[in-house]
């Protein structure tokens, strides 16, 4: 069995804290198998730790989009400014942000990369309203749902109808950390027979199991500690230069 986490962030997010070091600890001491880093609109970490630990680092980028035109075909009121957040995973290259959904799913796929929706319908955190997502153009599009995830502390109804949504849809999905700090990993995973390459993790997601316990909130301020340490290295930084 395998233990995989599609949703996580390194030391290359603003609000990230993964190193190196980490990642060396995640598969010595077996607290997972395989795991994608999904920074916020990067992947030079991931690729650099991909280079280090091979196919059991998944290179992603968790990506800024706008609604854009979908808006106006959308029957309820929509904005084409609406930022939401999505994921692509196997990527080689960096999804530019800011674009439209439609597009960045289509470079996504155009780099033969895997869609992956993050905290689905969750507006707080920027997820992908249901309506959007059953759009005829968006529904066909999308590899994998996030089913549950971890950090949506405060949207508990909402996160666990990700998975009522995936399985009406008959979509594969996950259930992901969304881990900004080494201490969040390890509760809530999915659970495959392989490790998942670009070529067997959606096989290897309609038979699979899930872990799926909800962060714990002194666990939850981490990404904003990690901001605002990482604020304060800076500022000693060009004090002591
Ligand atoms: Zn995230």
């Amino acid at each position: 069995m395998y233990k995989i986490d599609l949703h996580t962030h390194s030391v290359r997010s603003p609000d990230g804290r993964m190193t190196k070091k980490h990642y060396q600890r995640i598969f010595e001491e077996g607290i997972l198998d395989a795991i994608a880093i999904t920074d916020h609109n990067a992947i030079s970490y991931a690729l650099e730790m991909q280079s280090v630990f091979g196919p059991k680092i998944i290179v992603g980028e968790e990506v800024d989009v706008r609604l854009g035109n979908l808006a106006s075909k959308l029957n309820t009121n929509h904005n084409p400014a609406e930022k939401y957040e999505i994921v692509g995973l196997f990527l080689q290259n960096q999804i530019p942000p800011g674009s439209d959904l439609i597009g960045a799913i289509d470079a996504i796929h155009k780099q033969h990369g895997l869609v992956y929706i993050p905290h689905p319908n969750i507006r707080q955190r920027n997820g992908v309203p249901f309506e959007v997502l059953k759009h005829p153009e968006v529904l066909p599009s999308i590899d994998i749902l996030e089913g549950f995830n971890a950090r949506s502390l405060f949207w508990t109804k909402t996160n666990l109808r990700g998975m009522t949504f995936a399985r009406e849809y008959e979509l594969p999905y996950a259930c992901s950390s969304d881990a900004h700090g080494f201490n969040e990993l390890g509760s809530t995973y999915t659970i495959v027979n392989r490790l998942p390459t670009r070529s067997n993790l959606l096989k290897l997601l309609t038979n699979a199991q899930y872990a799926k316990e909800p962060v714990k909130p002194w666990k939850f301020l981490n990404p904003k500690f990690n901001v605002l340490s990482k604020k304060l290295e800076s500022i000693k930084k060009t004090i002591f230069a």
